[in-house]
This record gives structure tokens, C-alpha cells and sequence, in this order.
């Protein structure tokens, strides 16, 4: 018969050598990935470390020579903290399978998780510890004979507990790990819960324990087999997703450079219309439970030697044969996706339609990044027309692309060549008639004309350009004052625009003033407008920076207000001099539609605001602002923006006769 004591002690020690022996071929072998040797590593040796411990208490066990009942004492709660820092180990070894990190940072998926396995480790420690002195968990009697605590089942129910968690991690993500891998990992729950169950019935066995450290080296097996192809996958992989990332599909595309074959594909750049619907509907959880179900089904309808991949947010990438090409367009016009609606717990489905723009890769010699840019041109023009769902890169795309490209270098070659200089249009007191302030409108003069600032603000917006164009006017306006001044000119409050691109600057306001100083005119002729904005982040940087200004002694005005679905709470929040009403606005004035225009100016008039009105073209329009309480007024009826010479003569007569 065989001998149960005997076999458990056998297959303790076995198993302990087995661990530290992989410990130690594993040390000097080579992983890319150093975390996960480290973690490999330490559970090897802390399952070791645990197992032989196991086999020393029953050696000593029933032994009452005081050395060995020291000994005992120290080997069973080293085997107790040992089984629960395997916990921490293992739920950290699946998440830098699956995820290739392990932290607790606010994108790390499945975080909660991995937050709720932290706290029953710091449990279970915690459990071992108090047992010492009161035995919750075990003892041992007169005869040195271990006995369970009261709490003797939560020692093993927690780190099962623990390892359920993980495993519903692994389920989640199984599809990103093969079955082989995912069994292995599986076993870490279901091998101990089965030895577990037998260790119940049949008291004073290890199996338990016994069967974490099968566990534990079958993981180290699969790991040394599937290293270094996984680690490779990972970092070609989009972690939601599980799709190729920008990584891989440019890989694949600098792979396939140089063949003739590269010929035969076309490369689809796609996003989905109005995903943030989705999100809005159903949660940021579910919106991305939605993209990966919709990249997964993507993937289906995609061949072996294609390639799909997710670039960021609701955009991807699939490089497809061109004979596929049709059948994937068509499941992008519209496909329905189900999906478990996690918050709700119900099945749902989403209709989900894309735009897309096309590169018919024609020839061999080009980049995958550039291979990509054409592509993302192409679905740039798809998104500005509102009735194609599909956009092919043409010449036509191409020489808009140089041609911008050109503007580009020419907008910053006149940066630096002091092309851009400053016109004014001034503001109008309506009581006394009276030119008041003016704005300080950038002008282009290039090619021997003089270009408008919506051929070039929006290039400069998307770029870093534009900030160095507002330094560019801002010091050409302090040297214009300069020298209105000192020739006897009566020079009224200046205002000069700043782009919210700025507010990343933190020393933003410095710098402002820093210009200003250095030119020597008072700091109160010059106010700066900005553009109002409703997120919340940026409305505390507005208002820090704005707080900034006025400690140095410029004021500051609400451009366009009216213009983005204003938000009366910012007038309130940010302590502006000025507000500046939206020409959208002003234009209402005729349709006799108030109401909200006069709320507007009761609040400025209540939290003492001055009020400016833009683009006012009429004598109406002044009769009835008039009417309504605005005293300033800026607009085509009283002036254009004027050129430099021209704003000399009308700051020398500065009444206006209208
Ligand atoms: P903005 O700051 O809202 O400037 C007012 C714009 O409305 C100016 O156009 C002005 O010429 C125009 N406008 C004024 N009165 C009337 C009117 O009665 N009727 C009509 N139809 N339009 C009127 P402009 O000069 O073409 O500037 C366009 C925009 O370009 C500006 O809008 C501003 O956002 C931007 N911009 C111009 N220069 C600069 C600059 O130096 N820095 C920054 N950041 N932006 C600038
Ligand atoms: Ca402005
Ligand atoms: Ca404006």
C-alpha cells in the first residue's frame, strides 16, 4: 500500500529542488522582459523556499526537544506568508502576460482588480501575523501537535479568493493568450481548490500546498517556451484591442518595402462616426468593451496575410489585398455589434458606421509611416465631406498635402523675416462717438500682397506657430505705441489676441510682461483676449493666468463670447475686465431674439464686466445695443482694420461724425 505521509513528503521536497533549480537555470538565461524575470524568479524561489518549509514542519512536527519547537513555530508561518505573497506574485505575473505591465496607474486595466488582490495580500499578512498570538488560524498543543484555528479556513479562502479574481482576468482577456497558456494559468486556481477540497475531508495532508507548486512550475515551463514570441507579440500589440498597434503595422509595412508584392495591398485608415455617441450612451467602460468586440469581429472578415490594427481612440488601420478591398468597405459602411452592457447587465447592440480614406499603395520605395500619412490624408478629406464615407488619396489630395506643406515653411520663414505686422480696428464709445481702444488683428504682408488671417490661423492653430506669432504682434504693437507716443499721440487701450494654445506655457503671463517692459510703454494700454472655453480643466488655467495678468497690470477680455455654447458660470469663475460679444450674437439683434443678449449684459453690468460688441455692420444693430445698455462698439459700421498709417490718422481725430 502506498504510504501517504511518505508521498507528500517525497513530492514536497521534489518539488522544492524542482523550483529551485528552475530558479537558478532561469537566472542566468536571458528574458527581454525584465519585470516578469524578476517576478518568474521570485516566485520559483518563494514556492522553493515555501515547499521545504512545508517538508521541515513535518519533520519536527510532534518533537518537544525547545530547538525544534522553535523551528516549527518558524517554518509553518513562514509557509502561511508564503502561500499569500505567492498571491501578490501570480496576480502579478498575469498581468504582465496580458497586459506586459504590472502597475496601478489609471489606464492599467482591470485595475480595481488588481487593486482588490493588493488589499486581501495585505489581509492575509496581516491574518498571519495577529494568528501568532491568538491562533485564529492554527496552534499547536501540549504535544507540539498542530491544531486549526477557529479562522483556519480563511488561510487557504483567501489567496483562492484571490486567485478567482485573477482568474477572471484571465478569462476577460483569454483571447490574448493561447488555451495552453491559459490553462497554465488557470491551474493556479483550479489545482489548489481541488487539493484544497481534498485537504478538508482529509486533514493533516499538504495537497494544498502540494499542488501550488505543480502549479508554479508548469508556469515556469510554459513561460520559458513561449518567451520571447510573446513578448515580441506584446509589443506589436494594442492592449484593449488586442490588434496590431502603430508599432506593428508599420513593422509590417517596412517588412513587405522593396517587394513587388506591396503593390497588391491598399491601406484603409478608418474611424467610426460619432463613437462618442456611444460612450455618452452607454459609458467609457462599455464604449470600450464596443471597440474591442468591433475589432474583433473586423478581424474575421480579414485574411491571413492582411493585417488590422488600432491607431488610438475609434481609429484603425486595416492593410488589406486590393481585391479584398470592396468586401471590407462594405462591412465598414455599417455593421452591428452586440455586447454585454457591463453597467445595465443586458445584452445590447450598437450600429456602427465608419469613414474611411484610401491609399492604393502604388509604389515600393515608401515608409510605412509615410504609407500611413497618405492613408490619413485621405480620411482628413473624408471627414470634411460630410457625404463620402470613403475618400481615395488622389494627385489631387497629394498636391494639397505639398501645397500645405509649402505654406508651412513659407508661414515660418515670415515669422522669422518679420512679414506679419499689426493692423487696428478700433472701438467705438457709441455715447460720445469717440474712438476708445482698438484690437490688434495680425496681417500677412507676403508675395507683395497682404494676406488675411484665415489663410494662415488655422495652419499656425494646429502647430506651434501661432504662439510666435502672437509674440511677434504683441511686440510690434508695444513698439507702435512707442512711437505714437513719443510723437505726441493720445494712445488708447490696445488690445492684442493670444491663442489658447498658449495656456500650456505656465510662465505664460512673464513672458507677456517680459515683452511689454522691455519696450518701456505703460503695462495699462495693453489688454490681452483670449477665447472663452468650457472645460473645466482649462477654465482653472485661464483663471490662474488671467489672476497672473492683473498682479502685473494688464487687463484682460473674453473674445467670442457666445460663440461655443458660452457658459455664463465662466464669467463668474474667471475674473475677465472685458467681455467681448460674438458677431454671431450682434447679428441676432435684428431678428429681435433678446433674451439671451440681455441676460448677458444684466450679468456683466451685476459682476462689473465691460461689454464690447464684434462685428457690428449696421446702424440698427447700434441703435438698439445702444438701447440695451453695450457703450463699445468694434465693427465695419465705424471702421475696417486699419494699416498702421491709417491708424495714426484716426488716433488724430478720433471722433467719429456717424
Ligand atoms: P477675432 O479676434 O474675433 O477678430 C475679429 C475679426 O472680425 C477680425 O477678422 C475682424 O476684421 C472681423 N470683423 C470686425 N468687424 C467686423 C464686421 O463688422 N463684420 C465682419 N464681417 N467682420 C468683422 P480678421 O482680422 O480676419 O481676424 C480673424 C481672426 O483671426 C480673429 O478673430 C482672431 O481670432 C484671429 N487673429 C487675427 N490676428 C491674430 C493674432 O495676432 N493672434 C491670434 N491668436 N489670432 C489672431
Ligand atoms: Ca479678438
Ligand atoms: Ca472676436
Amino acid at each position: 500500500m502506498i504510504d501517504i505521509f511518505t508521498t507528500q513528503v517525497s513530492f514536497l521536497i521534489f518539488e522544492a529542488v524542482f523550483c529551485f533549480l528552475s530558479a537558478l537555470v532561469y537566472s542566468v538565461s536571458k528574458d527581454s522582459l525584465r519585470v516578469r524575470k524578476a517576478i518568474v524568479l521570485a516566485l520559483n524561489i518563494s514556492c522553493g523556499i515555501m515547499l521545504i518549509c512545508e517538508y521541515l514542519f513535518y519533520v519536527y512536527l510532534g518533537s518537544i526537544n525547545p530547538v525544534d519547537v522553535v523551528i516549527m513555530h518558524v517554518v509553518n508561518a513562514a509557509v502561511y506568508y508564503l502561500i499569500v505573497i505567492l498571491l501578490l506574485l501570480y496576480a502579478m505575473l498575469v498581468a504582465v502576460r496580458l497586459f506586459g505591465r504590472f502597475d496601478l496607474k489609471k489606464d492599467m486595466p482591470c485595475r480595481k482588480r488588481f487593486i482588490a488582490v493588493f488589499v486581501m495580500v495585505a489581509a492575509g499578512l496581516l491574518l498571519v501575523t495577529v494568528s501568532q498570538f491568538n491562533g485564529i488560524y492554527y496552534y499547536f498543543d501540549e504535544n507540539n501537535i498542530y491544531q486549526r484555528g477557529p479562522l483556519f479556513w480563511l488561510a487557504s479562502g483567501i489567496p483562492i479568493l484571490g486567485a478567482f479574481v485573477v482568474t477572471s482576468i484571465i478569462l476577460q482577456f483569454r483571447d490574448r493568450i493561447s488555451l495552453s497558456q491559459q490553462l497554465v494559468l488557470i491551474s493556479y486556481l483550479v489545482l489548489p481548490l481541488a487539493g484544497g477540497i481534498f485537504q478538508l475531508v482529509f486533514y493533516g495532508n499538504s495537497l494544498m500546498n502540494i499542488c501550488v507548486g505543480l502549479s508554479v512550475l508548469l508556469m515556469f515551463f510554459e513561460n520559458v517556451i513561449h518567451k520571447e514570441q510573446e513578448v515580441i507579440k506584446a509589443s506589436k500589440t494594442e492592449f484593449r484591442t488586442g490588434l496590431a498597434n502603430e508599432h506593428g503595422y508599420i513593422e509590417w509595412l517596412n517588412a513587405m518595402k522593396g517587394k513587388q508584392e506591396i503593390m497588391d495591398y491598399a491601406v484603409v485608415f478608418f474611424d467610426l462616426r460619432k463613437f462618442s455617441d456611444v460612450n455618452r450612451k452607454y459609458g467609457i467602460e462599455n464604449g470600450n468593451r464596443v471597440l474591442a468586440a468591433f475589432g474583433n469581429m473586423m478581424l474575421g472578415k480579414i485574411e491571413k496575410d492582411e493585417i488590422l490594427g488600432r491607431q488610438f481612440g475609434d481609429q484603425f488601420v486595416a492593410i488589406v489585398r486590393k481585391a479584398n478591398l470592396d468586401r471590407l468597405l462594405q462591412v465598414l459602411k455599417e455593421v452591428e455589434i452586440p455586447f454585454h452592457d457591463i453597467i445595465r447587465d443586458r445584452k445590447e447592440k450598437v450600429k456602427i458606421s465608419s469613414r474611411a480614406g484610401v491609399y492604393m499603395i502604388d509604389r515600393m520605395d515608401l515608409e510605412g509611416e509615410d504609407i500611413l500619412i497618405y492613408a490619413g490624408q485621405a480620411l482628413i478629406n473624408a471627414k470634411s465631406r460630410k457625404n463620402e464615407d470613403v475618400v481615395w488619396l488622389t494627385q489631387e489630395i497629394l498636391d494639397a498635402m505639398a501645397e500645405r506643406k509649402k505654406l508651412e515653411s513659407e508661414i515660418s520663414t515670415g515669422l522669422k523675416t518679420g512679414e506679419f505686422r499689426a493692423f487696428y480696428q478700433p472701438k467705438v464709445n457709441i455715447k460720445n462717438g469717440r474712438l476708445c481702444g482698438a484690437e490688434a488683428l495680425s496681417r500677412w504682408y507676403h508675395d507683395g500682397g497682404i494676406r488675411m488671417p484665415g489663410s494662415y490661423i488655422p495652419i499656425m492653430e494646429s502647430t506651434d506657430m501661432i504662439r510666435k506669432l502672437d509674440f511677434c504682434i504683441l511686440k510690434d504693437v508695444c513698439e507702435d505705441i512707442s512711437r505714437w507716443i513719443k510723437a505726441g499721440i493720445d494712445v488708447p487701450l490696445i488690445s492684442v489676441n493670444l491663442s489658447r494654445r498658449n495656456l500650456i506655457d505656465t510662465d505664460l503671463a512673464k513672458h507677456v510682461d517680459s515683452v511689454v517692459s522691455a519696450s518701456g510703454i505703460p503695462k495699462d494700454l495693453i489688454e490681452i483676449e483670449i477665447t472663452e472655453s468650457s472645460d473645466e480643466f482649462s477654465i482653472g488655467v485661464l483663471s490662474s493666468f488671467v489672476d497672473s495678468l492683473h498682479e502685473l497690470g494688464y487687463k484682460v477680455s473674453i473674445d467670442d463670447f457666445g460663440s461655443a455654447g458660452s457658459s455664463l458660470a465662466l464669467l463668474r469663475e474667471v475674473p475677465f475686465d472685458t467681455l467681448k460679444i460674438d458677431k454671431g450674437f450682434v447679428d441676432l439683434v435684428k431678428s429681435k431674439d433678446l433674451s439671451i443678449l440681455t441676460h448677458i449684459i444684466n450679468l456683466s453690468a451685476e459682476i462689473k464686466v465691460g461689454i464690447v460688441a464684434e462685428g457690428v455692420e449696421e446702424e440698427e444693430q447700434v441703435r438698439i445695443l445702444d438701447h440695451l445698455g453695450v457703450e463699445v462698439i468694434q465693427g465695419y459700421y465705424y471702421d475696417k482694420p486699419l494699416s498702421k498709417e491709417d491708424m495714426i490718422t484716426r488716433l488724430r481725430s478720433p471722433k467719429y461724425d456717424k
